[in-house]
């Protein structure tokens, strides 16, 4: 039996994945470490316990407290190939903004985050079953090349930035989908989510807002003929 416990930060979401044993997936901000640790300890999973730390991609809204994490945990972390360098480097690449809001976003401007080395990068997907987590990892890019889901045997799956939960970074509307405010890849964000629902995920844990449906994400789908005219 695998649970998500949800851990709303300062301006994402992380996620703690329990089965056998624990998995954290993504660290949020770099002032938000404290709050995940704090998290971890109220969920019994003791610091040295934490199986793996690994990254829906290497923006420092997802990855801005791993190093503090490992320190204190000892953990391993992973990325993806394709995100590795911002993890390495603590600098967000370069994105395109897909709105004005995103233009205004000062978080994103703001780019650098502590460095860290990753312990595990990977290119095709990740079984979870040695970490002791019944999933696994699947390459989904678009907002970011490196981008991936992590999806449970259970049918759940987190998502990062794939997709958006409502408006404003999730302020509004938290469970309808909408389109990241950066992508790097818009076409390829879409055959991504795509060929998660072909795998049967039933809910979409998401680094914004959310969770969202499947089935109000297939609806979303459906409306996506003209990527470039939705908000
Ligand atoms: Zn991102
Ligand atoms: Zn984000």
């Amino acid at each position: 039996m695998t649970s998500i416990v949800p851990i709303r930060l300062s301006l994402s979401n992380a996620y703690l994945v329990r089965g056998e044993r624990a998995i954290l997936v993504d660290t949020g901000s770099a002032k938000d470490g404290e709050r995940i640790l704090a998290t971890l300890r109220q969920q019994g999973v003791p610091d040295r316990k934490l199986a793996l730390i690994v990254h829906t991609h290497g923006h420092g809204d997802h990855c801005g407290s791993t190093r503090q994490l490992k320190e204190v945990t000892s953990a391993p972390t992973a990325v993806h190939h394709g995100d590795a360098e911002m993890l390495t480097s603590g600098q967000n690449r370069a994105t395109i903004a897909r709105n004005l809001t995103a233009r205004l976003l000062p978080w994103f401007v703001e780019a650098s985050f502590p460095p860290v080395r990753p312990d595990i990068v990977f290119q095709d997907e990740l079984n979870l079953q040695p970490f002791g987590i019944a999933g696994r990892i699947v390459p989904t890019p678009g907002h970011t090349a490196g981008s991936i889901s992590v999806v449970l045997d259970s049918g759940e799956a987190i998502v990062g930035d794939l997709l958006m939960g409502g408006y404003l970074g999730g302020i509004l509307g938290a469970g309808r989908p909408n389109y990241p405010y950066f992508a790097d890849d818009l076409g390829q964000l879409l055959t991504s989510v795509r060929e998660l629902l072909a795998l049967g995920v039933r809910r979409l844990y998401v680094g914004h807002g959310g969770p969202l449906s499947a089935e109000r994400v297939r609806c979303w789908l459906a409306r996506q003929a003209s990527p470039s005219s939705t908000f």
